[in-house]
């Protein structure tokens, strides 16, 4: 498997991905500023999630069920489970802390 999409982001220039499986080995390449510093960035963590990224200029769009299958097989989707388990516990936390100011609210004011 072997793709290349062009991005249109913040410069002039799309960035370019290129998301390729071999023999298993999944790897992806932005060339932004991020993913240059290999940083995950905006252009290639959709691909991950099984979204395509904003402003898709160039590319296969029809190869992302293939691309979200290798992906799966990868070492980096028990950590991409990880960081969404994360958001989770995050969201529900926020959710609690948001109901015990409303709780301090009623305890102490007015
Ligand atoms: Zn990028």
């Amino acid at each position: 498997m072997d793709y290349t999409f062009k991005i249109q982001g913040s410069a002039d220039e799309p960035y370019t991905v290129r998301l390729t499986n071999t023999s298993g080995d999944f790897k992806a390449i932005c060339d932004c500023p991020a993913g240059n510093r290999l940083v995950m960035c905006k252009h290639v963590l959709p691909f991950f999630e099984n979204k395509l990224p904003k402003d898709i200029i160039k590319g296969d769009v029809n190869a992302l069920e293939e691309i979200h299958v290798a992906f799966q097989q990868s070492e980096g989707a028990p950590v991409l489970q990880g960081m969404q388990d994360i958001e989770q516990q995050m969201a529900a936390l926020k959710k609690e802390l948001a109901d015990r100011k409303k709780q301090l609210a009623r305890v102490t004011l007015g």
